[in-house]
């Protein structure tokens, strides 16, 4: 059966993510209300780069967090990049928000300060291979539990992990055109 695939649109860099989905030929929809989210069948979904503090008000705001949450909870294949791992980490250590605190990872905003505040290099992720990673005022993870899978790290920090249905990574794989992110996104995390 065709998946299709959910690109939550409220804010950030959903366009970059429905680009990078399209020139995989899969088929995805912008989800910017609750009622693109309910009955929609998707088979998975995308949370985008951007301001996680808007992003975690726009979603109360526009009644998607509720049901958001209860997909991922009951097993929608969940990407979240950058902002979007923000909102499923279970704890931040430097901001007292949570958001949809489903994923066992401690996350930092902002964890490369401003020097370093945004680079990019290539880096080896597991079971996926050599990646470009793109980091903008990235977070990483301080911690996690042993239930999560720690896929990559860079300046001795995780940089992208799995747990189940849920991926994460600080950088942005939108923002190039390498696709192997986003082809095991669909392919693993939404096949299984
Ligand atoms: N610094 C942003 C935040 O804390 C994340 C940056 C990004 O998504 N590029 O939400």
């Amino acid at each position: 059966m065709k998946k299709q695939i959910g690109v939550l649109a409220v804010q950030g860099d959903f366009q970059e993510h429905m680009d990078a989905l399209r020139r995989l030929k899969i088929d995805c929809i912008e989800i910017r209300k609750s009622s693109d989210l309910m009955g929609s069948g998707i088979n998975g979904i995308i949370l985008p780069g951007g301001e996680s503090t808007a992003m975690g008000k726009l979603l109360h705001e526009l009644e998607i967090f509720d049901e958001l949450k209860r997909m991922i909870i009951e097993g929608l294949p969940v990407f979240g990049t950058c902002a979007g791992m923000i909102l499923l980490a279970k704890t931040c250590v430097n901001d007292d928000r949570t958001y949809l605190g489903t994923m066992d990872i401690e996350v930092r905003r902002n964890g490369y300060g401003r020097q370093l505040g945004s680079f990019s290099e290539k880096g080896l992720v597991k079971e996926i291979g050599e990646v470009p990673m793109v980091f903008i005022r990235a977070p990483y993870i301080e911690k996690t539990s042993e239930n999560v899978e720690i896929l990559a790290t860079s300046h001795g920090n995780i940089v992208a992990a799995r747990q189940g249905n849920m991926l994460v990574t600080s950088f942005h794989p939108e923002l190039t055109m390498d696709l192997k992110i986003h082809e095991f996104f669909v392919d693993v995390l939404c096949n299984a």
